[in-house]
């Protein structure tokens, strides 16, 4: 059984850098990822429209400094395939890929307590032994396919938007179904509606979306940008978002309706989350959030045509942004098109798919191809669906069976030398996560670096330090306006998932500060041997 350093599970932004941190301190580490190559969420996202909706020029890695000066981001929020291309250069000039087993799932991870070593498994029958795993799997890496009665007897095409065929799909000619109205379906609609024939789209609840403004790069931002490069990093290394984006410091509440107009028409023109950035309230305020909602709304009823129709893609359930906001480029428009219709599954739920199509309360909708763009058991799916059992035979997928527990989102008392990186409680899914991921893969090699320096073969997080970081997490979630959403950030989009809020709140900055104190003080809040 070959005995390593280290394991690391997943070969997107966080498991190549992690092997990259590894391997230059000469660390004996071997990667497993399920895809035939690297890439990761860029890998298996390939809908149409696919795309950043974090600026290019700082969705990318910082510890590549001439790279950064030497690519070209094509547009101001590149699609897929740009994407893919720099992290597949990233892991060709680094030589990355060698240290990954593709095609293979890692399954099973024992803790083995008095070697204080971990015993990998793998679907293709690899039994490795490692000092630290560590868990690189992705916060929306394991697709969620709907309970809807009868999804496996459709005789068209299926298709999942995080599981996209990498030949591409041509819906030329055909009626297709789209399930599902965030992030994915938001991107790939506009796209699949200039091909397809007829387009059905199947709307349980309306997303807040705002237009990316996304537009080729500009040279002069380029530029301007590349000349500044490292000062920009360790800007967004240090701000709340993780990205050079304007800090809170205008509060809705302060403005009259005439000023909110012209501020948010100017923030709408910016687009995306450049819509949120400034503002101190609208997280923490829900009537600030309400006048923002408003002014939505009305963007949203000036762009579609059928008063009806912009009615229902009006997202009213929820506060603007606490579902992940969602940036568009041309959907409500989309509506407009005779070929696409909008089905309102609140008035007629689907009841079931047949062979032939989607059936709802009231109809049948025959169609050649069905897409669920029904997003991810996030955060927790892709750590809970391997069998990990740490001390006295715990198992992760139990011991959160109520939410998941641990302490910094980085080491789980009862499961010593496992690192998640990423993994709940941490910022990653409300920050540019590239910055989130250099920040944990750093965090994590030094901490490697200073057991190696005092022959430590075992880490593992208190429980009453844990107690207290799950406690801190509640209290600053509950300070906001976030859990009111049934968001995936809370676990609603999974049936039976408990109701926790997953993300750390308080923004980069401040976890990046907390996690170095930590540090600092010799790992406090973990024990050592
Ligand atoms: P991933 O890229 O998800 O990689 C994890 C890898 O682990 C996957 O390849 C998976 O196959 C592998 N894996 C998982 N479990 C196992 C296992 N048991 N065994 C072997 N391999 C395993 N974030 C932003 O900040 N800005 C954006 O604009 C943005 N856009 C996005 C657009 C889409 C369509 C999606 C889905 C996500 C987007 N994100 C965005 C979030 C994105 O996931 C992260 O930015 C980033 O790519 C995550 O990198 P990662 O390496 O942590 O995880
Ligand atoms: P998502 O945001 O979770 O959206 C899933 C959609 O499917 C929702 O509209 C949901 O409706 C619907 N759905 C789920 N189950 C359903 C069912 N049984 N019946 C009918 N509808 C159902 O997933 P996503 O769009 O893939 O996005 C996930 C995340 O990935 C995003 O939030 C974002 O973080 C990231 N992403 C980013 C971008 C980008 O612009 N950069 C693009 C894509 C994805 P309900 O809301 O009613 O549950």
């Amino acid at each position: 059984m070959p005995h390593l350093d280290a394991v690391v599970v997943g070969a997107g932004f966080s498991g190549l850098y992690m092997m990259h941190r590894l391997r230059q301190r000469g660390l004996n580490a071997q990667g497993f990822e399920a895809g035939k190559d690297v890439g990761g969420t860029w890998y298996w996202n390939r809908y149409p429209g696919a795309r950043c909706d974090s600026e290019s020029l700082s969705y990318s890695y910082s510890f590549l400094p001439e790279l950064d000066q030497a690519w070209h981001w094509p547009e101001r929020y590149s699609e897929q395939p740009e994407i893919l291309k720099y992290i597949e250069h990233v892991a060709t000039t680094q030589d990355l890929r060698r240290h990954f087993r593709f095609q293979t799932r890692v399954t099973t991870a024992d803790f083995d307590e008095t070697a204080d070593l971990w015993t990998i498994g793998t679907d293709q029958g690899d039994q490795v032994t490692a000092r630290f795993l560590i868990m690189a799997t992705g916060c929306l890496s394991q697709p969620n396919w709907p309970a809807i009665e009868g999804l496996a007897d459709f005789k068209g095409e299926t298709f999942h938007t995080g599981l996209w065929p990498h030949e591409g799909v041509d819906f030329a000619g055909k009626q297709v179904a789209v399930i599902g109205t965030g992030s994915s379906a938001i991107q790939s609609i506009p796209r699949i509606a200039k091909q397809a024939d007829v387009l059905f789209v199947f709307q349980r609840t309306a997303n807040h979306c705002v237009p990316a403004q996304n537009h080729a790069m500009d040279p002069e931002a380029e530029r301007a940008y590349k000349a500044d490069y490292m000062a920009k990093r360790e800007q967004a290394r240090h701000s709340f978002a993780g990205d050079v984006v304007p800090e809170l410091y205008i509060t809705i509440m302060d403005l009259s309706d005439d000023e909110l107009e012209r501020e948010l028409d100017r923030t709408w023109g910016q687009g995306g989350f450049y819509t949120q950035y400034p503002y101190t309230d609208i997280f923490t305020d829900k009537r600030a959030n309400d006048r923002v909602m408003a002014y939505s709304h009305r963007h949203i009823r000036s762009r579609v045509n059928d008063p009806g129709v912009a009615d229902l893609l009006c997202a009213k359930d929820h506060p603007i942004g606490t579902k992940r906001l969602c940036a568009d480029t041309l959907y409500f428009e989309t509506y407009n098109e005779d070929n696409v219709h909008l089905v309102d599954l609140n008035d007629t739920p689907i009841r079931a798919i047949r062979e032939d199509g989607i059936a709802t309360s009231d109809r049948a909708y025959e169609v050649d191809a069905i897409v669920y763009a029904t997003g991810f058991n996030a955060m927790t799916g892709a750590l809970t669906s391997v069998d990990i059992r740490g001390c006295d035979g715990r198992v992760l997928k139990e011991v959160w069976n109520d939410g998941p527990v641990n302490y910094l989102g980085l080491g789980v008392h009862g499961f010593p030398n496992l690192f998640t990186v990423t993994g709940p409680g941490s910022p990653s899914v409300l920050t540019n996560m590239v910055s989130s991921i250099e920040q944990h893969v750093e965090w994590v090699d030094r901490c490697m670096t200073w057991l190696g320096d005092r022959g430590a073969t075992r880490i593992e997080a208190d429980q009453e330090a844990q107690g207290r970081w799950v406690g801190y997490l509640n209290d600053s979630a509950n300070a906001t306006i976030f859990p009111l959403a049934n968001s995936w950030y809370i676990g609603a989009n999974i049936p039976g998932k408990a109701r926790v809020f997953l993300p750390y709140v308080n923004g980069l900055k401040t976890y990046r500060d907390e996690c170095d104190a930590v540090a600092e003080d010799g790992y406090a809040g973990f024990a050592i041997a």
